[in-house]
Formats: C-alpha cells, sequence, structure tokens
C-alpha cells in the first residue's frame, strides 16, 4: 500500500512538472510570451492558498508584503511552491479558455497525463485506506 508520505512526494513533484510544463506557455519558450504577466493572480486566490497550505501540508506561508498579492515576491515570482497553491500551478489561459491547446496537441496531451495523475493521487490521499 502506498502510504500518505509517498503519496504527499509524487504530489509534490506531480505540481512541480505541471508548473513548469504550464510556464512553458507564459515564458515564451513555446511560442510568444504572455503579454500580461501576472494578470492570472488574484489576491483571493492568494487567501485561499494560505488557508489550504495549513490545511493540507500544515505550513504557515507568510505574506510578503506584496502591495496587491499576498504572496507575490518583489521580483513577481510566487513565494508558494506549486504543490501548495494547486489552483495556481494547474491554471494554464489556453486550458481555461478552450479545455485545450489550440495548436500544440502533444503539449494538451501532456498537460491531461500530469493532470490525471494528480487527480487520481489527490482522491487517493482524501479517501484511500491509509487516510
Ligand atoms: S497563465 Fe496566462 S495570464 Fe498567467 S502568466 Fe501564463 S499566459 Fe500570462
Ligand atoms: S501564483 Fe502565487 S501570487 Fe499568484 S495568485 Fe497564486 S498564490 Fe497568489
Amino acid at each position: 500500500m502506498v502510504t500518505k508520505d509517498e503519496i504527499n512526494e509524487r504530489l509534490v513533484r506531480l505540481y512541480a512538472d505541471i508548473a513548469a510544463h504550464g510556464y512553458t506557455l507564459c515564458s515564451g519558450q513555446h511560442e510568444k510570451p504572455c503579454k500580461l504577466p501576472h494578470s492570472c493572480c488574484d489576491p483571493g486566490v492568494c487567501d485561499l492558498v494560505i488557508e489550504q497550505a495549513k490545511w493540507d501540508w500544515d505550513v504557515e506561508m507568510p505574506r510578503t508584503g506584496h502591495p496587491k498579492y499576498p504572496l507575490m515576491n518583489p521580483d513577481g515570482s510566487c513565494s508558494a511552491p506549486p504543490h501548495m497553491r494547486p489552483l495556481c500551478a494547474l491554471h494554464c489561459c489556453c486550458i481555461a479558455a478552450f479545455g485545450f491547446h489550440p495548436t500544440d496537441h502533444e503539449w494538451t496531451e501532456r498537460y491531461f497525463e500530469l493532470r490525471n495523475e494528480i487527480n487520481n493521487l489527490e482522491f487517493e490521499k482524501r479517501y484511500g485506506d491509509d487516510s
């Protein structure tokens, strides 16, 4: 049986992988870079992340002092690691708008491969025998 610690280790890796996969679109490694970086951020989401980090990982996320976004660093990066901000790690504009990448089938396939694995592990973590 897979233990909760093992599930968490896998989730940490998978959230980092899916955030990096999404970032290839934002950063322009894949095509044109985002014209409005961080426009997907929302202070209410930062607040949710702070609550969820405590609930799910027993971690107190410190606020950065950013004037608008409680978890944003001065350079615009996020102070929360991807597994503590699942909403943000999974977010990609094309997925939110269309449910797929309009021109890159392989990118979409990889996105959902990672996302399905995450969904299965999140389910197992919450409702599996070890929970
Ligand atoms: S998710 Fe969308 S709005 Fe956010 S940085 Fe990436 S391309 Fe820009
Ligand atoms: S990526 Fe970070 S700064 Fe942006 S909404 Fe998510 S938690 Fe807040």
